[in-house]
C-alpha cells in the first residue's frame, strides 16, 4: 500500500470541513495527511510534517508536492490555492466555491492547461458528478441542485426583520462553518452552488435548477434528455463527499449507518425567490458573467461578516450585494490581477453601501 497512499494538502485544516477531513484521512490508510494549513487558528492538535497558520499557501504547497489539494479556505482567499493546483494538474478537491465562483473563466482555462480534475466536496455537486459520471452537457436535460430552505424556510419578508445572527446559525440539517451557514439562510449559498455548478459541469444556467428538499436526504439530482433522472441519496454528513473526493474513483467505508428508507420523508418544493432574492441575484451575476459572480461574492462576503458583527440587518444582506452588483463593470478579468481588482473594487463598494 505504501506507494500507492495519496499525499493529501488540507487548507482550511481547523475549520468544519477540515476537522472532518483529518477524521476521513486517519481513518485511511491509503490516505497521508502531508501539510495543514488554517487562517489564524493554531494547528498545534494537527499531525501533520509541514504545518503553517496564516501566510502564503502557494508556497506551502509547492514544498509539500501533494498528490491532492483539498481547499476548505473559506472565502476569496482560497482563490490563489485553486488556481495553483489547476495549473500544476494536481487533483482539486474543492470545498471552497468562493474561488471557483470568483474565478470560474479562469480556472476552466487552467484546468485545460493543467490537464488535472475538480473532485466537488460541496455535497450536492459531489452527488451530481456521481450522478453525471462523466456524461457531457449535450446529455443533460436540467442539473437539478437541492437545499434544505435553511433556519428561515417558510418565513415572509416582515418575520425577518429583526433576525439575529444567532438565529440565522442555527441550521436546522447541517453543521458548518460561520459563513456558509448564513449564506444558507439567506438562500446566497444555493446562489453560490448554482454559478459553482455552471463552471464544474459546464451547463448553461437556464438549465440549472434549485429546489427545496427540507430534509437534505436527497443532495441534488440530474435530469437526462432520455427521460431518466438520477438523484443522489444519504443522509446530511460531509465526511460521505469529503470522502469520495479523496478516495476517487474508489469508495471507502465510512462510519454513517446505512439510509433507513422507511423511516425519512421526502418533500420536495419551490425556493420563495420574493423573500430570498439571493437566488435571483446570483442567476444575474452568473448570466452577465466576467467578473459579476467576483463582484456577487466580494459584496456578499463584505455583508455577511458585518451582518455577523451585528452592523448590518439580515434583510440588508441582498440589498448591499443587489447595489453593488448593478454598479460594478464586470468586465472578463484577463488574470488573477484583474481579478483581486475586482474583487477588492467590489468590497469597497459594498462597505460603502453597507454603512
Ligand atoms: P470554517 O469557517 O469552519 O473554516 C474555515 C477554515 O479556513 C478555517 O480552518 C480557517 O482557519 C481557514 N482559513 C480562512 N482564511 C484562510 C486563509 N486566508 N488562509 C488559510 N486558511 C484560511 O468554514 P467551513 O464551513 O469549513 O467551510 C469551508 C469551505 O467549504 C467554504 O468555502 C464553504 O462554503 C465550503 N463548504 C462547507 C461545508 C460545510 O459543511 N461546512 C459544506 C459545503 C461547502
Ligand atoms: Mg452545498
Amino acid at each position: 500500500m505504501g506507494l500507492e497512499t495519496k499525499r493529501v494538502a488540507l487548507l482550511g485544516a481547523t475549520g468544519s470541513i477540515g476537522r472532518q477531513a483529518i477524521a476521513v484521512i486517519a481513518a485511511n490508510p491509503g490516505l497521508e495527511l502531508c501539510a495543514a494549513a488554517s487562517g489564524s487558528t493554531a494547528l498545534d492538535d494537527v499531525d501533520a510534517p509541514l504545518k503553517q497558520v496564516g501566510g502564503d499557501l502557494v508556497e506551502l504547497l509547492e514544498r509539500a508536492e501533494p498528490d491532492v489539494v483539498l481547499n476548505a479556505v473559506v472565502g476569496f482567499a482560497g482563490i490563489h490555492a485553486t488556481l495553483w493546483a489547476l495549473e500544476q494538474g494536481v487533483d482539486l478537491a474543492l470545498a471552497n466555491k468562493e474561488s471557483l465562483v470568483a474565478g470560474g473563466e479562469l480556472a476552466r482555462t487552467a484546468l485545460v492547461r493543467g490537464g488535472g480534475r475538480i473532485l466537488p466536496v460541496d455535497s450536492e455537486h459531489s452527488a451530481l458528478f456521481q450522478c453525471l459520471e462523466g456524461r457531457s452537457g449535450e446529455q443533460v436535460d436540467t442539473l437539478v441542485l437541492t437545499g434544505s430552505g435553511g433556519p428561515f424556510r417558510g418565513r415572509t419578508r416582515d418575520e425577518l426583520t429583526e433576525v439575529t445572527p444567532e438565529q440565522a446559525l442555527a441550521h436546522p440539517t447541517w453543521r458548518m462553518g460561520p459563513k456558509i451557514t448564513v449564506d444558507s439562510a439567506t438562500l446566497a449559498n444555493k446562489g453560490l452552488e448554482v454559478i459553482e455548478a455552471h463552471f464544474l459541469f459546464d451547463v448553461p444556467y437556464e438549465r440549472i435548477e434549485v429546489v427545496l428538499q427540507p430534509t437534505s436526504i436527497v443532495h441534488s439530482l440530474v435530469r437526462f434528455r432520455d427521460g431518466a433522472a438520477l438523484a443522489h441519496l444519504g443522509y446530511p454528513d460531509m465526511r460521505v463527499p469529503i470522502s469520495y473526493a479523496l478516495t476517487y474513483p474508489l469508495r471507502a467505508e465510512t462510519p454513517l449507518a446505512p439510509l433507513d428508507l422507511t423511516s425519512l420523508t421526502l418533500e420536495f418544493q419551490a425556493p420563495d425567490t420574493e423573500t430570498f432574492p439571493m437566488l435571483a441575484l446570483a442567476r444575474e451575476a452568473g448570466e452577465r458573467g466576467g467578473t459579476a459572480p467576483c463582484a456577487f461574492n466580494a459584496a456578499n462576503e463584505v455583508a455577511v461578516a458585518a451582518f455577523l458583527a451585528e452592523e448590518l440587518s439580515f434583510l440588508s444582506i441582498p440589498e448591499v450585494v443587489g447595489e453593488t452588483l448593478a454598479a460594478v463593470g464586470g468586465a472578463p478579468a484577463r488574470d488573477v490581477e484583474d481579478l483581486l481588482a475586482a474583487d477588492r473594487e467590489a468590497r469597497e463598494l459594498a462597505r460603502k453601501v453597507a454603512a
